[in-house]
C-alpha cells in the first residue's frame, strides 16, 4: 500500500487536474453519455450529445421518444441500434423505477440497460463522489505494469485493487491511472524513459542506452 499512495501522490502531482472528458451539465447527461461512450470515443459522444439533449433534456422525454429519431441523432457513435434501446429502456426505468432521478448505488445503476460496473462508477465518481474503482483498458492495463493485478477480467482487476487500496484512494486512482494510461503508458509502447513512475514500476522497460 505504501508504494501505492506514492504512485498516486507522484502522479497527483503530475496531474492535478484530469480534465473531464465527457460533456455533461447534469447527472442525467452524463448517464447517457457513458452509455453512448461505449466501445467508441469520448469526442465521437459529446459531438452528437447537444442536439439529442436539445430534444430530449430529461429522462421523461427520452423515455417517450421515438426509437428511429433516436438512433438518428445518434448514428455517428456505433452500434446506435443497440445504444438507442439502452439509453430509452434507461431513460423509462428512471422514470418508472426512480423518480426520473439518476440512482446513487451500483447496484441500482447497474440494473439500468446498457449501464455496468464501469460506467456506474463513473457516475458515482463524478456525480455523486462516493468511492468507486473504475476499471477500463487503460487502468486494467496500468494496474497489471504496476504489479497490482495478474487479472484481466474488470471485476478481478477491481478486486484485487480494492484489496491493496483503502477507498478513500479509489477515486484519485481510477481517474490518475486511466489517465496515466493515456499519458505515458500506452498499450504498445510504453514511454517508460520519461515515465514519472520509472523508479516505482516493476514493468519499466530499459531506456535506449541500456539503463533502467
Ligand atoms: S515505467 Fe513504463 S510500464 Fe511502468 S508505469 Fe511507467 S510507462 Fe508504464
Amino acid at each position: 500500500m505504501e508504494r501505492f499512495t506514492r504512485i498516486l501522490r507522484r502522479l497527483s502531482d503530475e496531474y492535478p487536474e484530469i480534465p473531464s472528458m465527457l460533456q455533461y451539465r447534469n447527472p442525467f447527461e452524463l448517464l447517457i453519455g457513458v452509455i453512448l461512450s461505449a466501445q467508441t470515443t469520448d469526442e465521437q459522444v459529446n459531438a452528437i450529445l447537444p442536439e439529442l439533449f436539445k430534444r430530449f433534456s430529461d429522462a421523461n422525454s427520452l423515455a417517450a421518444a421515438d426509437h428511429s429519431e433516436v438512433e438518428s441523432i445518434i448514428h455517428s457513435v456505433g452500434f446506435f441500434r443497440q445504444k438507442a434501446r439502452s439509453i430509452i429502456g434507461t431513460a423509462a426505468a428512471l422514470v418508472r423505477e426512480f423518480n426520473g432521478q439518476v440512482p446513487h448505488t451500483m447496484a441500482d445503476l447497474v440494473s439500468l440497460p446498457g449501464v455496468g460496473r464501469k460506467s456506474a462508477g463513473v457516475i458515482l465518481l463524478h456525480i455523486y463522489d462516493e468511492p468507486a474503482i473504475i476499471v477500463d483498458t487503460h487502468f486494467g492495463r496500468v494496474a497489471r505494469r504496476l504489479g497490482y493485478t495478474t487479472a484481466r477480467d474488470p471485476l478481478r482487476i477491481e478486486r484485487d485493487v480494492a484489496a491493496v487500496l483503502p477507498r478513500e484512494y479509489w477515486n484519485s486512482a481510477s481517474m490518475r491511472l486511466n489517465y496515466h494510461g493515456r499519458r505515458y503508458c500506452f498499450a504498445r509502447k510504453p514511454a517508460c524513459p520519461s515515465c514519472p513512475l520509472n523508479d516505482l514500476c516493476p514493468s519499466r522497460e530499459p531506456a535506449q542506452d541500456g539503463t533502467t
